[in-house]
């Protein structure tokens, strides 16, 4: 795909959506990082559904703490493998105490030494409690990348690599909620919906749906 295709693919999904963010209910970087966490191999949807009723009582990692292993599977039992992550979250309220005061740092070296936290949920962070241009590719973000031609690759971190350096830098810090929710909404595994979409003129997609 050329660069004029790639930028107009942008100024389309932004004027269409010039604010967009992530699904994840959220209002602190903590009440992010563990709906990230959360969120691995689970819906959005589901994970709101658990986190509005968990950080009423318990958003900070000392409350987490004091719920407690099983006072906090209580809440999170709806979500798929919810044993482990519950582990991955107590883990990382002790490490955020003792090492970051209680913070959630902000740089990836730091984020990826807690438990449950790999690179892309590390670049969730970085890019949407922060505000870093980093790209975190998901399942949708891969397929969409693949299929129209935008940056296609064998694994997500051939994907990622490209996209950062394909992408003009003014869409950079928006550019993985615009592929995100295109790919849930739109550019959908099962069947696209290419006669709805708006940059079906641009996308290299052989098998667009009629
Ligand atoms: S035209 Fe179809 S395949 Fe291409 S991006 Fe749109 S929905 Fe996806």
């Amino acid at each position: 795909m050329n660069t004029q295709k790639r930028h107009e693919i942008f100024t389309r999904l932004s004027s269409l959506n010039p604010n967009p963010t992530t699904e994840l209910l959220y209002t602190t970087p903590f009440e992010l990082l563990i709906a990230v966490v959360l969120s691995a191999q689970s819906t959005d949807k589901g994970v709101n559904i658990a986190t509005r009723k968990l950080y009423p009582l318990a958003n900070t990692p000392e409350l987490i703490l004091q719920l407690g292993l099983e006072g906090l599977k209580q809440y999170i039992q709806t979500i798929g493998l919810y044993h482990s992550k519950a582990k991955h979250i107590m883990e990382t309220c002790r490490l955020l105490v003792e090492q970051h005061h209680s913070q959630v740092p902000n740089t990836r070296e730091e984020l990826e030494k807690l438990p449950g936290v790999g690179r892309k949920t590390a670049n969730v962070i970085l890019n949407t409690a922060f505000g870093h241009p980093t790209m975190a590719v998901d399942t949708h973000i891969f397929r969409v990348s693949n299929r129209t031609g935008l940056a296609p690759g064998k694994n997500v971190s051939e994907v990622e690599q490209k996209l950062l350096k394909f992408i003009d830098k003014k869409f950079l810090l928006n550019a993985h909620h615009w592929l995100i929710l295109h790919g849930r909404y739109t550019c959908k595994a099962r069947k696209p919906s290419c006669p709805e979409c708006i940059i079906r003129d641009l996308c290299e997609y052989k098998s667009k749906t009629q």
